[in-house]
Protein backbone atom coordinates (compact mmCIF):
# COMPACT_ATOMS: atom_id res chain seq x y z
CA UNK A 1 0.00 0.00 0.00
CA UNK A 2 1.22 3.41 -0.89
CA UNK A 3 1.89 5.71 1.65
CA UNK A 4 0.44 9.44 1.91
CA UNK A 5 3.74 11.38 1.09
CA UNK A 6 1.66 14.64 0.49
CA UNK A 7 -0.60 14.16 3.66
CA UNK A 8 3.01 13.76 5.77
CA UNK A 9 3.96 16.94 4.67
CA UNK A 10 0.64 18.50 5.12
CA UNK A 11 0.92 19.45 1.63
CA UNK A 12 -1.50 19.37 -1.77
CA UNK A 13 -0.49 17.13 -4.48
CA UNK A 14 -0.04 20.22 -6.95
CA UNK A 15 2.50 21.94 -3.89
CA UNK A 16 5.48 23.08 -5.77
CA UNK A 17 8.82 21.82 -4.69
CA UNK A 18 9.61 25.07 -3.19
CA UNK A 19 6.23 24.30 -0.84
CA UNK A 20 7.67 20.85 -0.18
CA UNK A 21 11.17 22.30 0.66
CA UNK A 22 9.37 24.28 2.89
CA UNK A 23 7.05 22.11 4.49
CA UNK A 24 10.20 19.38 5.10
CA UNK A 25 11.80 22.16 7.11
CA UNK A 26 8.98 23.21 9.25
CA UNK A 27 8.18 19.90 10.04
CA UNK A 28 12.27 18.48 10.61
CA UNK A 29 12.94 21.59 13.04
CA UNK A 30 10.08 20.01 15.21
CA UNK A 31 10.81 16.46 15.11
CA UNK A 32 14.63 16.14 14.34
CA UNK A 33 15.83 13.52 17.33
CA UNK A 34 18.33 16.78 18.53
CA UNK A 35 15.35 19.08 19.82
CA UNK A 36 12.72 16.26 19.98
CA UNK A 37 13.78 13.09 22.03
CA UNK A 38 10.61 11.47 22.11
CA UNK A 39 10.93 8.16 20.23
CA UNK A 40 7.66 8.36 18.63
CA UNK A 41 8.96 11.76 17.37
CA UNK A 42 11.68 10.11 15.82
CA UNK A 43 9.01 8.08 13.31
CA UNK A 44 7.75 10.78 12.65
CA UNK A 45 11.11 12.40 11.40
CA UNK A 46 11.50 9.32 9.44
CA UNK A 47 8.47 9.31 7.46
CA UNK A 48 9.03 12.76 7.19
CA UNK A 49 12.89 12.44 5.68
CA UNK A 50 10.69 9.64 3.67
CA UNK A 51 8.38 11.84 1.88
CA UNK A 52 10.50 14.87 1.33
CA UNK A 53 13.13 12.39 -0.59
CA UNK A 54 9.82 10.69 -2.60
CA UNK A 55 8.21 14.36 -3.32
CA UNK A 56 11.33 16.16 -4.01
CA UNK A 57 12.80 13.57 -6.85
CA UNK A 58 11.01 14.56 -10.29
CA UNK A 59 10.54 10.84 -10.84
CA UNK A 60 9.63 9.51 -7.38
CA UNK A 61 7.15 12.03 -7.21
CA UNK A 62 5.83 11.11 -10.76
CA UNK A 63 5.67 7.17 -9.26
CA UNK A 64 3.64 8.47 -6.35
CA UNK A 65 1.11 10.05 -8.82
CA UNK A 66 0.59 6.99 -10.78
CA UNK A 67 -0.74 5.76 -7.51
CA UNK A 68 2.72 3.85 -6.92
CA UNK A 69 5.60 4.16 -3.46
CA UNK A 70 9.02 4.15 -4.82
CA UNK A 71 10.13 3.82 -1.53
CA UNK A 72 8.70 0.18 -1.45
CA UNK A 73 10.72 -2.99 -2.76
CA UNK A 74 8.57 -3.77 -6.52
CA UNK A 75 6.07 -1.04 -5.48
CA UNK A 76 6.71 0.96 -7.79
CA UNK A 77 4.76 1.43 -11.37
CA UNK A 78 6.36 0.60 -14.66
CA UNK A 79 7.54 -2.58 -15.27
CA UNK A 80 9.25 -4.84 -12.76
CA UNK A 81 11.17 -7.38 -14.91
CA UNK A 82 13.24 -7.34 -17.50
CA UNK A 83 16.84 -7.85 -19.07
CA UNK A 84 19.31 -4.53 -19.12
CA UNK A 85 18.67 -2.33 -22.11
CA UNK A 86 20.98 -1.93 -24.56
CA UNK A 87 22.26 1.47 -23.08
CA UNK A 88 22.40 1.00 -19.16
CA UNK A 89 22.69 -1.47 -16.79
CA UNK A 90 19.74 -3.16 -15.02
CA UNK A 91 20.41 -1.67 -12.01
CA UNK A 92 20.29 1.75 -13.32
CA UNK A 93 16.63 1.29 -14.56
CA UNK A 94 15.74 -0.02 -10.79
CA UNK A 95 17.13 3.08 -9.79
CA UNK A 96 15.50 5.13 -12.07
CA UNK A 97 11.91 3.21 -11.32
CA UNK A 98 11.93 2.24 -8.04
CA UNK A 99 14.57 4.27 -6.44
CA UNK A 100 17.03 1.98 -5.34
CA UNK A 101 20.79 1.99 -5.39
CA UNK A 102 22.91 4.29 -3.66
CA UNK A 103 21.41 7.96 -4.84
CA UNK A 104 18.65 8.69 -2.68
CA UNK A 105 19.34 12.52 -2.19
CA UNK A 106 21.75 14.37 -0.02
CA UNK A 107 24.17 12.11 2.35
CA UNK A 108 24.08 13.21 5.37
CA UNK A 109 27.59 14.91 6.87
CA UNK A 110 27.64 13.22 10.17
CA UNK A 111 27.66 9.83 10.80
CA UNK A 112 28.64 7.39 13.14
CA UNK A 113 31.97 6.75 14.04
CA UNK A 114 33.62 3.00 13.00
CA UNK A 115 34.32 0.77 15.90
CA UNK A 116 38.09 -0.27 17.18
CA UNK A 117 39.62 -3.31 18.63
CA UNK A 118 42.56 -3.67 21.04
CA UNK A 119 44.50 -6.33 21.73
CA UNK A 120 45.59 -6.24 25.59
CA UNK A 121 48.60 -8.94 26.54
CA UNK A 122 47.85 -10.03 30.33
CA UNK A 123 49.30 -12.45 32.71
CA UNK A 124 47.16 -15.65 34.19
CA UNK A 125 47.05 -13.78 37.76
CA UNK A 126 45.33 -10.93 35.96
CA UNK A 127 43.09 -12.89 33.72
CA UNK A 128 42.25 -14.68 37.17
CA UNK A 129 41.68 -12.32 39.77
CA UNK A 130 40.79 -9.48 37.47
CA UNK A 131 42.84 -6.06 37.07
CA UNK A 132 42.44 -2.30 36.16
CA UNK A 133 44.83 -2.26 32.61
CA UNK A 134 46.05 0.58 31.43
CA UNK A 135 45.28 1.29 27.76
CA UNK A 136 46.42 3.57 25.33
CA UNK A 137 44.10 4.08 21.60
CA UNK A 138 44.44 6.38 18.63
CA UNK A 139 41.90 7.24 17.86
CA UNK A 140 39.51 9.61 16.27
CA UNK A 141 37.74 12.43 18.48
CA UNK A 142 35.84 15.26 18.37
CA UNK A 143 37.29 18.60 17.11
CA UNK A 144 37.25 20.95 19.79
CA UNK A 145 37.77 23.92 17.44
CA UNK A 146 34.24 23.21 15.27
CA UNK A 147 32.43 20.78 17.73
CA UNK A 148 32.09 18.84 14.89
CA UNK A 149 30.90 21.16 12.38
CA UNK A 150 33.98 21.02 9.73
CA UNK A 151 33.48 25.23 9.36
CA UNK A 152 35.94 27.39 10.37
CA UNK A 153 34.78 30.26 12.96
CA UNK A 154 31.65 32.32 11.77
CA UNK A 155 31.46 30.54 8.57
CA UNK A 156 29.11 28.23 7.32
CA UNK A 157 28.23 25.30 4.86
CA UNK A 158 27.10 26.39 1.16
CA UNK A 159 24.88 25.00 -0.96
CA UNK A 160 26.60 22.64 -3.68
CA UNK A 161 26.70 24.50 -7.30
CA UNK A 162 27.20 21.26 -9.23
CA UNK A 163 24.34 19.77 -7.55
CA UNK A 164 22.07 22.24 -6.65
CA UNK A 165 22.14 20.73 -3.19
CA UNK A 166 20.65 17.42 -4.09
CA UNK A 167 23.47 15.91 -3.54
CA UNK A 168 23.30 13.65 -6.79
CA UNK A 169 23.16 14.08 -10.32
CA UNK A 170 21.16 12.41 -13.28
CA UNK A 171 21.84 11.70 -16.26
CA UNK A 172 19.09 10.40 -19.30
CA UNK A 173 19.42 7.88 -21.29
CA UNK A 174 17.53 5.74 -23.93
CA UNK A 175 16.44 2.77 -23.10
CA UNK A 176 13.98 -0.06 -24.57
CA UNK A 177 11.73 1.31 -21.79
CA UNK A 178 12.03 4.58 -23.01
CA UNK A 179 13.59 7.48 -21.48
CA UNK A 180 15.37 6.46 -18.21
CA UNK A 181 17.01 9.29 -15.83
CA UNK A 182 19.98 7.97 -13.69
CA UNK A 183 21.08 8.95 -10.64
CA UNK A 184 24.73 9.38 -9.51
CA UNK A 185 26.21 10.73 -5.87
CA UNK A 186 27.73 14.43 -7.08
CA UNK A 187 31.11 14.45 -7.02
CA UNK A 188 32.01 17.81 -6.39
CA UNK A 189 30.03 17.32 -2.74
CA UNK A 190 30.65 13.46 -2.81
CA UNK A 191 26.74 13.82 -2.12
CA UNK A 192 26.52 15.92 0.55
CA UNK A 193 24.52 18.70 -1.30
CA UNK A 194 26.86 21.08 0.77
CA UNK A 195 30.25 22.39 0.78
CA UNK A 196 32.67 23.58 2.76
CA UNK A 197 34.18 27.35 1.90
CA UNK A 198 35.91 27.52 4.37
CA UNK A 199 37.13 24.62 6.45
CA UNK A 200 37.45 24.45 9.91
CA UNK A 201 41.73 25.11 10.13
CA UNK A 202 42.41 22.10 12.86
CA UNK A 203 40.48 19.17 11.36
CA UNK A 204 40.44 20.30 7.77
CA UNK A 205 36.30 19.79 7.48
CA UNK A 206 36.20 16.66 8.88
CA UNK A 207 34.62 17.35 12.04
CA UNK A 208 37.28 15.41 13.97
CA UNK A 209 41.04 15.01 14.88
CA UNK A 210 43.59 11.55 15.71
CA UNK A 211 44.80 11.78 18.57
CA UNK A 212 46.47 9.14 21.24
CA UNK A 213 44.11 8.54 24.73
CA UNK A 214 44.46 6.55 27.71
CA UNK A 215 42.02 5.15 29.01
CA UNK A 216 41.52 2.40 32.35
CA UNK A 217 39.60 -1.26 31.30
CA UNK A 218 38.61 -2.98 33.83
CA UNK A 219 38.87 -6.53 33.37
CA UNK A 220 36.87 -9.00 35.38
CA UNK A 221 38.02 -11.75 37.28
CA UNK A 222 37.97 -15.43 35.18
CA UNK A 223 38.05 -13.91 32.10
CA UNK A 224 39.51 -16.04 29.06
CA UNK A 225 42.05 -15.74 26.08
CA UNK A 226 40.26 -14.50 23.00
CA UNK A 227 37.60 -12.72 24.87
CA UNK A 228 36.12 -8.99 24.49
CA UNK A 229 35.24 -6.37 26.64
CA UNK A 230 32.92 -3.81 24.79
CA UNK A 231 33.47 -0.41 25.89
CA UNK A 232 30.63 1.85 24.51
CA UNK A 233 31.30 4.72 22.81
CA UNK A 234 35.46 4.94 23.25
CA UNK A 235 35.62 4.02 19.40
CA UNK A 236 36.24 6.37 16.41
CA UNK A 237 33.81 10.23 16.56
CA UNK A 238 32.47 9.56 13.50
CA UNK A 239 32.77 12.28 10.11
CA UNK A 240 31.48 15.31 11.15
CA UNK A 241 31.71 15.08 14.61
CA UNK A 242 28.66 11.48 14.26
CA UNK A 243 28.80 9.61 17.51
CA UNK A 244 31.67 7.46 18.34
CA UNK A 245 31.39 3.75 17.81
CA UNK A 246 32.54 1.29 20.42
CA UNK A 247 35.83 0.18 21.21
CA UNK A 248 36.81 -3.96 21.89
CA UNK A 249 39.36 -4.82 24.26
CA UNK A 250 40.45 -8.56 23.26
CA UNK A 251 42.27 -10.63 25.85
CA UNK A 252 45.51 -12.32 25.08
CA UNK A 253 46.57 -14.69 28.16
CA UNK A 254 50.41 -15.39 28.22
CA UNK A 255 51.63 -18.50 28.80
CA UNK A 256 52.53 -19.42 32.48
CA UNK A 257 55.40 -21.06 32.97
CA UNK A 258 54.07 -23.70 35.53
CA UNK A 259 50.53 -23.56 34.80
CA UNK A 260 49.03 -24.18 32.07
CA UNK A 261 44.98 -22.91 31.61
CA UNK A 262 42.08 -25.51 30.50
CA UNK A 263 38.69 -23.35 30.97
CA UNK A 264 38.87 -22.38 34.72
CA UNK A 265 40.91 -25.62 35.62
CA UNK A 266 44.51 -25.56 36.08
CA UNK A 267 47.45 -27.93 35.54
CA UNK A 268 50.62 -28.27 36.41
CA UNK A 269 53.63 -31.11 36.17
CA UNK A 270 55.47 -32.16 39.87
CA UNK A 271 58.21 -34.36 39.14
CA UNK A 272 58.82 -36.74 42.53
CA UNK A 273 62.14 -38.69 42.82
CA UNK A 274 61.44 -42.47 42.95
CA UNK A 275 61.87 -43.24 46.57
CA UNK A 276 59.48 -40.45 47.30
CA UNK A 277 56.94 -42.02 45.03
CA UNK A 278 57.34 -45.12 46.55
CA UNK A 279 57.33 -43.85 50.71
CA UNK A 280 55.26 -41.32 50.20
CA UNK A 281 55.85 -37.27 50.45
CA UNK A 282 54.69 -34.17 51.29
CA UNK A 283 54.61 -31.34 48.31
CA UNK A 284 54.77 -27.49 49.07
CA UNK A 285 52.86 -26.20 45.99
CA UNK A 286 52.75 -22.80 45.31
CA UNK A 287 49.31 -21.75 43.64
CA UNK A 288 48.35 -18.53 41.89
CA UNK A 289 47.41 -16.97 45.39
CA UNK A 290 48.19 -19.98 48.26
CA UNK A 291 50.82 -22.00 49.40
CA UNK A 292 49.42 -25.72 49.11
CA UNK A 293 50.70 -29.09 51.47
CA UNK A 294 50.10 -31.80 49.34
CA UNK A 295 50.19 -35.71 50.51
CA UNK A 296 51.84 -38.10 47.97
CA UNK A 297 50.78 -41.33 49.15
CA UNK A 298 53.11 -44.16 49.29
CA UNK A 299 53.01 -46.25 46.19
CA UNK A 300 52.50 -43.33 43.33
CA UNK A 301 52.68 -43.99 40.04
CA UNK A 302 54.09 -42.21 37.37
CA UNK A 303 51.31 -40.10 35.54
CA UNK A 304 48.97 -40.05 38.76
CA UNK A 305 47.02 -36.84 39.37
CA UNK A 306 46.55 -34.74 42.50
CA UNK A 307 43.62 -32.39 41.83
CA UNK A 308 42.89 -29.40 44.75
CA UNK A 309 40.21 -28.18 44.79
CA UNK A 310 38.91 -24.49 44.18
CA UNK A 311 42.30 -23.17 43.51
CA UNK A 312 41.49 -22.82 39.90
CA UNK A 313 40.78 -19.85 38.15
CA UNK A 314 37.69 -18.00 39.40
CA UNK A 315 34.38 -18.81 37.66
CA UNK A 316 34.00 -15.30 35.24
CA UNK A 317 30.10 -15.60 36.11
CA UNK A 318 28.91 -16.73 38.88
CA UNK A 319 30.87 -17.87 42.18
CA UNK A 320 33.51 -20.51 43.09
CA UNK A 321 37.14 -21.31 41.16
CA UNK A 322 38.30 -23.90 38.94
CA UNK A 323 40.51 -26.86 40.68
CA UNK A 324 44.02 -27.44 40.45
CA UNK A 325 45.55 -30.92 39.05
CA UNK A 326 48.84 -31.73 39.71
CA UNK A 327 49.95 -34.32 37.29
CA UNK A 328 52.79 -36.52 38.78
CA UNK A 329 56.50 -37.65 36.94
CA UNK A 330 58.92 -39.90 38.73
CA UNK A 331 62.19 -39.94 37.84
CA UNK A 332 65.08 -42.73 38.18
CA UNK A 333 68.10 -41.92 39.43
CA UNK A 334 70.21 -41.47 36.31
CA UNK A 335 73.40 -42.28 38.18
CA UNK A 336 74.12 -44.24 41.41
CA UNK A 337 77.36 -44.00 43.58
CA UNK A 338 78.79 -48.12 44.42
CA UNK A 339 77.00 -47.99 48.14
CA UNK A 340 73.11 -46.51 46.38
CA UNK A 341 73.10 -49.50 44.08
CA UNK A 342 74.25 -52.25 46.21
CA UNK A 343 71.31 -51.01 48.52
CA UNK A 344 69.00 -50.98 45.60
CA UNK A 345 70.12 -54.43 44.50
CA UNK A 346 69.98 -55.51 48.28
CA UNK A 347 66.07 -54.02 47.92
CA UNK A 348 65.47 -55.90 44.89
CA UNK A 349 66.76 -59.36 45.97
CA UNK A 350 63.99 -58.78 49.23
CA UNK A 351 61.30 -58.66 46.77
CA UNK A 352 62.71 -61.55 44.32
CA UNK A 353 63.04 -59.34 41.77
CA UNK A 354 65.79 -60.42 38.57
CA UNK A 355 68.11 -57.55 38.12
CA UNK A 356 70.30 -58.35 35.36
CA UNK A 357 74.27 -57.89 35.76
CA UNK A 358 75.48 -55.23 33.19
CA UNK A 359 78.90 -54.96 33.58
CA UNK A 360 79.75 -58.81 32.44
CA UNK A 361 79.21 -59.44 28.52
CA UNK A 362 78.33 -56.52 26.90
CA UNK A 363 75.42 -55.61 28.78
CA UNK A 364 71.75 -56.65 28.52
CA UNK A 365 71.16 -54.13 26.20
CA UNK A 366 73.65 -55.06 24.09
CA UNK A 367 72.77 -58.91 24.36
CA UNK A 368 68.95 -57.93 23.58
CA UNK A 369 69.80 -55.76 20.38
CA UNK A 370 71.76 -59.08 19.44
CA UNK A 371 68.61 -61.04 20.01
CA UNK A 372 66.53 -58.53 17.71
CA UNK A 373 69.77 -58.63 14.67
CA UNK A 374 69.10 -62.42 15.06
CA UNK A 375 72.83 -62.63 16.00
CA UNK A 376 73.57 -65.62 18.66
ZN1 LIG B 1 37.30 21.25 13.23
ZN1 LIG C 1 27.06 18.46 -5.26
Amino acid sequence: MAKDYYGILGVTRDASDDEIKRAYRKLARRYHPDVNPDPEAHETFKDINAAYEVLSDDQKRQIVDLGGDPLAPGGGAGPGTGAGGPFVGFQDIMDAFFGGGGARGPRARTRAGADAILRLDLDLAETSFGVEAPITVDTAVLCTTCSGAGTAAGTHLATCEACGGRGEVQSVQRTFLGQVVSSRPCAACQGHGTVIPNPCPTCAGDGRVRTRRSLTVKIPAGIEDGMRIRLAQQGEVGPGGGPAGDLYVEIHERPHDVYSRKGDDLHCRVTVPMTAAALGTRLTIKTLDSEEQLDVRPGTQPGATLRVRGRGVPHLRGQGRGDLYVHLDVRTPVKLEPEQERLLREFAKTRGEEVAELSKQGGFFSRMRDAFNGHA
